[in-house]
């Protein structure tokens, strides 16, 4: 495969295709921001799983000019890290991996704000990209400078310690980008102006990194040839840019597209389709003559070894890929993809928990962030174990509970594993969560799971069997609204919308506008339906969704025009109206059906009936409090990981 053809950066062999892209490391430094052991153990697994080459999240050169996220990310800005960067760069290369350590300038505008007693700084005085109401401060040119300096420092720092290359964050409308694009760079003296103005801070850092290194280790740029949005960069400035950088001296681009402002399009969202930044990175390529590292949903085997096939790019770089799955690499080099747990592009524990200040973990994959804590270690005692319930929390839980030794059953109602999985992957749009249920069947089987269909749980039938342990993971059951009319036939659950029992006809109110029911929506409206979405509070998803989906399902909403109605109540429905309070002031909208998508309640009754008939019993995921896919898994995986 071409995949696995050896690659080369300037003077650096690397010895396959696939980097693991960088990603912010939230949560699992040390408590002075120093490389830990725990996130040497998280990027070794990559490096132990095949990847050529490791990009390190941003790491800080400087911590006094800018407060914010600087101050939760990895640091070097003291010799004080380096110790423990080498042993890093040593765990890296036991696996004969590279590893390229991205060094940051800041984040300027695009900086969290939550409790940042430091003013947060850019090229210009700009509006802060999470709260317009607070401005950037503009750099002095000492600090400018000031900045330079500490960029080379770091970069010297990192060349002893034993890194292998330097990437330069210069992409995504951060602090750098920010400088080089005239959208934010307002500024009249030698560093604003025209694009020789706009990239002398590029220019001084990529030379003052190049001294520190010495001609001998790489550097490599991550840059923005197009930002997708009106007045930001567009591919003619960009393919400019790229030219002069590789004349600048990089030894390799890294592309990327896009900015904050549609973030779903640099970290796509589920919603987007696969390859998304291909063409771009292709486009790059084309005008220069160094390699090029492509991201943007590239890990369908087939599509990154297809990318890499027809030219489009010299290495791909995976981020959430290799967080589902960190041996991807080799299981695909070993044609064991089936055996790939696959990322499904959810964006909850990458990028979601990051914004809420916790640990890089991954849905799919609770190890992630916690390679050695929560490894899987065989049983002391076998013992036997039913599960009741194969959505996603049930397999998880059967497949860790066998693989740990245990005798596992499990009973799932239907005639097919995957519980609500099933539905929620019904939308062409959610088509990436299907490789997931089938994934986790393989495993379940795999891990020698006895698998009994159709089979509905009694508490007699389980007291009859006698397990050991009971797993109940039966799953929530949709919560109605109270409203004159609902118990007229056009008025359903989005659960009988997906399962095709309903007919909504050409009209439809979505009742509810949390992210399921705007995902119904998009659904309906994509079929052709003419939608409206009737929500009570004053937007949509107002139970807080990352910021990638919010994005991405806001796009989705308005290009398939879905009307949406926030602090509006349904009064009533009728059946072919409903009735809607909008601003105190009453509609009536055309209504073939009403579907609802106003949440699910927990169901433990079966785990009450069981209570003191077995020795014991614990309810997992949906069924003890309705949640994500997330919330299924890692309840599943931890129940079976401490039996
Ligand atoms: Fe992929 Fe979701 Fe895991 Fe992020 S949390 S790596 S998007 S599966």
């Amino acid at each position: 495969m071409r995949l696995f053809e050896r690659g080369r950066i300037g003077t650096l062999e690397v010895k396959n295709r696939v980097a693991m892209a960088p990603m912010g490391t939230n949560g699992l430094t040390d408590i002075d921001f120093g490389y830990s052991r725990r996130l040497i153990d998280f990027y070794a697994a990559r490096a132990r799983g095949g990847a050529g080459m490791i990009i390190t999240g941003a790491a800080v050169v400087n911590t006094t000019l800018e407060g914010g996220i600087s101050h939760f990310l990895p640091r070097l800005d003291s010799s004080a890290y380096m110790g423990r960067l080498s042993e890093f760069c040593d765990a890296i290369h036991h696996y004969g991996a590279r590893l390229v350590l991205q060094l940051t300038a800041g984040f300027g505008r695009v900086n969290f704000l939550q409790n940042n007693p430091i003013p947060p700084i850019s090229s210009s005085e700009l509006p802060c990209f999470l709260d317009p109401s607070v401005s950037t401060r503009a750099l002095t040119v000492e600090e400018i400078q000031t900045l330079v300096v500490s960029f080379a420092t770091s970069a010297g720092m990192a060349k002893i310690a034993g890194v292998d290359a330097i990437e330069i964050q210069g992409y995504g409308g951060y602090l750098i980008d920010q400088f080089q694009t005239s959208l934010w760079n307002k500024r009249t003296d030698e560093y604003g102006g025209d694009l020789d103005g706009r990239l002398r801070f590029t220019m001084e850092l990529i030379g003052a990194t190049r001294s520190a290194l010495g001609p001998d280790l790489p550097i490599i740029f991550k840059f923005t040839p197009d930002h997708y949005i009106e007045g930001g960069r567009t591919m003619e400035e960009g393919l400019e840019i790229a030219r002069r950088l590789e004349s600048a001296g990089v030894d390799a681009l890294h592309v990327d597209g896009g900015c904050y402002e549609v973030w779903n399009r640099v970290i796509p969202s589920m919603y987007e389709p696969p390859a998304t930044q291909i063409e771009l990175a292709a486009r790059v390529r084309n005008a220069v003559g160094v390699p090029v590292i492509a991201n943007g949903k590239l890990g369908d085997p087939e599509v990154a070894e297809r990318v890499i096939g027809e030219g489009k790019t010299d290495f791909v770089a995976l981020g959430r890929p290799l967080l589902a799955d960190p041996d991807w690499p080799n299981k695909v080099k070993a044609g064991r993809l089936d055996e790939i747990r696959p990322c499904i592009g959810c964006n909850e524990a990458c990028i979601g928990r990051g914004y809420e200040m916790k640990y890089l973990s991954c849905t799919v994959n609770p190890l992630t962030g916690m390679e050695k804590e929560y490894a899987i270690t065989p049983v002391e005692a076998r013992k036997t174990v039913l599960v009741i319930g194969g959505g996603p929390g049930g397999m998880e839980a059967a497949a860790v509970a066998a693989s740990r030794g245990c005798q596992v059953t499990l009973w799932e109602r239907s005639e097919r594993l995957g519980g609500k999985l099933n539905l929620a992957s019904v939308p062409e749009f959610k088509r990436d969560i299907r490789p997931l249920t089938e994934y986790l069947s393989r495993e379940v089987e795999r891990a020698g799971v006895e698998v009994e269909l159709g089979r509905e749980a009694t508490a007699d039938l389980v007291v009859r069997k006698n397990p050991d342990v009971v797993i109940i993971a039966t799953g929530s059951v949709p919560r109605l609204p109270d409203i004159p009319g609902l118990e007229a036939g056009n008025v359903f659950s989005m659960v009988d919308l997906f399962q095709e029992r309903k007919d909504p006809g050409a009209d439809v109110i979505v009742a509810g506008g949390g992210l399921c029911g705007c995902e119904t929506a998009a659904y309906l409206a994509g079929r052709e339906k003419k939608v409206t979405i009737v929500e009570m509070a004053d937007e949509l998803m107002p139970e807080g969704v990352n910021i990638n989906t919010m994005m991405g399902i806001h796009a989705l909403l308005a290009q398939r025009g879905v009307e949406v109605l926030t602090g509006a109540r349904l009064v009533s429905v009728d059946r072919a109206s409903a009735l809607v309070e909008v601003n105190g002031k009453t509609r009536e909208l055309k209504a073939d059906s009403v579907v609802t998508a106003t949440g699910f309640a927990p169901d433990l009754m079966l785990r009450d009936a069981l209570e003191g008939k077995v020795p014991e019993v614990v309810a997992i995921g949906d069924c003890s409090q309705p949640r994500n896919i997330l919330g299924a898994i890692w309840e599943g995986f931890h129940t079976a990981r401490v039996l």
